[in-house]
């Protein structure tokens, strides 16, 4: 279990002697050595923060404050490596502390909106589902993107209350749309590692459900491998009475994270969702090819569907039919879509369009 203790240090350094990186990495050195604790071998590593006198501050207290954000610096970094203050850290943690702030106004105000972007099965061109995607309406900033906040969301805690919302709104959608002309729709779901372990993921989503009265088959949770592994015990027996509910579970960004196969077997999971990564060098590099049909071989035999995320072109398409990939989503079929649009494309009943193509290429 990492533990963490902060020790502060004052150099008098003098021409001629060593530097604070110096000092800094013999300190480093002789606390990385293994020692004996009760019959324990232990490590320690140290995380250093420096600012210096009278260039970062002359006074005690804004010296300390310094050392302690490069201290966080060298800690971001990977631990065990050291940092000076430089004034582009205080504009960094002033701007975090600002989008904390702003988020904690938006989670209350209920500023965020969903997208969906369509799933297609590449035998049919059938729409498959929609990927529930978060976007912000920042007042004065236009829609935000999720890879701007959905980290400070997810280190804040505030994921576990805006993760409910998301499953709450979508599966609110499902219910419209099902009492609506579309008829049943499937929706997935991002979740975070945090909704399982600090939130009731497990009561959110039942509770959203029934509120909704739609059958559990129409949702579907995108889990990552980390979040995964996290909790192993607890997230087991959620998501076991999850599935028994109907709830469909996908491994999101397969390939990226522990990849530890066992899990595969242990869980139980639906779907997994080859990375972006793996279909962008599908055309063009022989290894990410190979891995991207290993993956379908792998999934198939487990009886788990695959959906390859990110396809943008009809030659990534047209591979990925040629592996036997049961799903696409990407741009080459849609981006995602604020509500009005994805009405309009269900009701038009749209398909991928590649059989046509598909069969021109060969
Ligand atoms: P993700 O779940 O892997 O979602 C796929 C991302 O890839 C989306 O980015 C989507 O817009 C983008 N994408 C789709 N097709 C293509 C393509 O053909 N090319 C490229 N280059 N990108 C494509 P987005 O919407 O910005 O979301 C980013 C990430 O934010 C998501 O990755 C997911 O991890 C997270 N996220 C989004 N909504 C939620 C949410 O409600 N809860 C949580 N916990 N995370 C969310
Ligand atoms: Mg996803
Ligand atoms: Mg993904």
């Amino acid at each position: 279990m990492p533990c963490n203790s902060e020790f502060s240090l004052t150099l008098a350094l003098r021409e001629g002697q060593d530097s604070a990186g110096d000092v800094a990495t013999a300190i480093r050195e002789i606390l990385r050595a293994p020692f004996n604790l009760d019959g324990n071998r232990v490590v320690v590593t140290a995380s250093i923060g420096m600012a210096i006198y009278p260039v970062d501050a002359t006074d005690l207290d804004t010296l300390i404050k310094y050392s302690d954000v490069a201290m966080y610096r060298a800690k971001q970094a990977g631990r065990d490596t050291f940092r000076f203050f430089t004034p582009q850290m205080n504009v960094e943690i002033l701007a975090r502390a600002e989008l904390e702030a702003a988020l904690r106004v938006a989670v209350d105000d209920d500023q965020f909106v969903l997208h969906y972007q369509p799933k297609a099965q590449i035998d049919s061109g059938r729409i498959a589902g929609f990927e529930a995607l978060i976007r912000w309406q920042r007042p004065g900033y236009g829609l935000v993107p999720p890879q701007q906040f959905i980290s400070v969301l997810e280190d804040t805690g505030l994921i576990i209350r805006v993760g409910r919302a998301v499953i709450a709104a979508a599966c609110k959608q499902i219910g419209l749309w099902l009492r609506s002309d579309i008829g049943p729709v499937r929706v997935s779901v991002n979740v975070s590692g945090r909704q399982f372990i600090e939130g009731d993921l497990e009561g959110d989503t039942l509770a959203a459900i029934e509120d909704n009265c739609i059958a559990g088959e129409l949702l579907e949770l995108e889990l990552t491998e980390s979040s995964l592994m996290a909790n192993t015990e607890r997230t087991m027996a959620s998501l076991t009475n999850l599935r028994r509910c109907g709830v469909q579970i996908s491994i999101d960004d397969f390939g990226t994270g522990y990849s530890s196969l066992a899990y595969l077997r242990r869980f139980p999971i639906d779907t997994l969702k080859i990375d972006i990564a793996f279909i962008r060098d599908l055309t063009r590099n022989a290894d990410a090819s190979a891995i991207v049909l290993a993956i379908i071989c792998m999934a198939h035999s487990l009886k788990i569907a695959v959906v390859a995320e990110g396809v943008e072109t009809l030659a990534q398409l047209h591979s990925l039919q040629q592996h036997q990939c049961d799903y696409i989503q990407g741009y080459y079929f849609s981006p995602p879509l604020p509500l009005a649009q994805v009405e309009s494309m269900l009701r038009e009943d749209r398909r991928l369009p590649m059989v046509a193509a598909v069969e021109s290429l060969s």
